[in-house]
């Protein structure tokens, strides 16, 4: 047993009340938190295995990135000038190039995703991708806590998604890895585009079978709406609820054009959630822009993803919650409609909501597990401010996260990575770069 208490920094709890303890203390013994208080209420440092003083830091949960792509940090700057979230843009600056992909490419670079995501205040993170063994194996060693949904891109390609769902229901019988960080999910790309609906429907029968989340693009592309509304009349959202998908959990990333329907489509099922990537939306040049305070006001959780690398170029969730705030703001026409706390709930518990693991982190509170991050505020930008979530969100940066904590277990001690140093994980990408990169070349040359 292991008991450790931090304690003087400004303890952000996110609890119900949204509780902010200046000089407060968050103790925890081995990998479950303990106690959480003000200054007034401070255990005797003397009692712990490890007390830290955190003067002139913050003290929060770690950050759940409820969207993203690990394996595509190989695509970081790739897809300049184009948009992903249209079929030719993806199909140009992504799909020619990931057709080269091999499962030995997908290691290094999840590696290097994870120690970006953890130096930047993630904790935990929701995967959709393909190569679902090789990635949890990956983040699984990194430490993290995520969740892996099982990608299918079909394309027309019928034997392909047979053969898909039958690896996927493997990947899914394994259920969480011993640690219980790493859960798997099932993920179908971009429905009715790239899946049929035959697939989509044995999809989401096998995701009730096993209890797991599905987690998808949904109406984020414009050919998204239009293919169902072609075929059935329906949008996407409601095509997929008559196909299942909202009977269990459902994690749907962009969802930027949404009706009244579907918003309350989402608010009616029993546990539908949504990624909002506001970066990726708007360096997309899409028009719509996912409609974050309807979808609140109707109470449906809204969690805040990246997105992949090449739709953002960056992990770093403070900024994204900054976007998030700013994109609201534009859309609603209404000064900082979303304030810096709903902002932080949605890159903590809304995110542990959004994931089915609201009863174990996503908030500091006794009982739940020891994922925290500790930000430095003794640098440049953080003058005084009457309030920490806006000084974080408006002028911080995931670059001044200094300590970070998944289920007790520290994973980033001042700025350093604990189980295996950035710089090894660094140079095993860049050859794992290299090497993609050469052997896109040659395909396209013998093409
Ligand atoms: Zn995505």
């Amino acid at each position: 047993m292991r008991s450790t208490l931090l304690h003087g920094g400004t303890v952000l709890t996110v609890d119900g009340n949204d509780s902010v303890f200046p000089g407060g203390w968050v103790s925890f013994i081995d990998w479950r938190i303990t106690g959480v208080g003000p200054a007034k209420t401070r255990p005797d440092p003397a009692g712990f295995d490890e007390a830290i003083n955190l003067e002139n830091h913050m003290v929060l949960p770690g950050l759940v990135n409820a969207h993203t792509h690990s394996a595509m940090i190989l695509f970081r700057g790739r897809a300049e000038g184009q948009s992903l979230l249209t079929m030719d843009g993806w199909y140009n600056a992504i799909r020619e190039p990931e057709l080269a992909m091999l499962a030995e490419d997908v290691p290094p670079a999840v590696a290097l995703s994870c120690a970006e995501m953890l130096l930047s205040g993630t904790t935990s993170f929701c995967e959709q991708y393909f190569f679902a063994e090789e990635i949890a194996e990956a983040a699984g060693r990194s430490g993290m806590r995520a969740v892996i949904a099982y990608g299918i891109v079909q394309l027309g390609d019928e034997k392909r998604g047979e053969e898909e769902l039958a690896k996927a229901t493997a990947f899914l019988e394994r259920q969480r890895s011993a640690d219980g960080r790493i859960i798997p999910w099932f993920g179908p790309h971009a429905p009715y585009v790239d899946n049929t609906e035959d697939l989509l429907k044995a999809e989401a029968a096998i995701a009730s079978k096993f209890g797991v989340g599905l987690h998808l693009h949904m109406a984020a592309g414009p050919e998204d709406n239009e293919e169902t509304l072609k075929r059935y009349g329906l949008t996407a959202t409601q095509a997929l609820a008559r196909d299942g998908f909202f009977r269990g959990r459902v994690h749907a990333a962009h969802c930027l054009d949404l009706s009244g329907e579907d918003i309350a489509t989402f608010a009616e099922a029993e546990a539908a959630s949504v990624a909002h990537c506001a970066s990726a939306g708007l360096r997309s040049g899409r028009e719509g822009v996912c409609p974050v305070v309807d979808l609140r006001a109707a109470g449906v959780v809204v969690a805040l993803g990246t997105d992949n690398v090449a739709a953002n170029n960056s992990y770093d969730m403070i900024s994204e919650m900054r976007i998030a705030g700013l994109v609201a703001t534009h859309r609603e026409g209404k000064a900082q409609i979303l304030s810096s706390s709903q902002l932080l709930r949605m890159a903590t518990i809304d995110g542990a909501r959004a994931l089915g693991l609201d009863s174990e982190i996503g908030s500091l509170e006794p009982g739940k597990a020891a994922d925290i991050i500790v930000v430095d505020t003794a640098g440049v930008g953080y003058s005084e401010c009457p309030d920490p979530a806006t000084l974080l969100i408006y002028s911080g940066s995931g670059r001044d996260v200094r300590h970070v904590w998944v289920a007790g277990e520290r994973l980033v001690r001042d700025r350093m990575l604990v189980r295996r140093p950035y710089a090894d994980i660094r140079t095993d990408y860049s050859r794992a770069y290299e090497i993609f990169w050469a052997r896109v070349q040659s395909r396209r040359e013998a093409a």
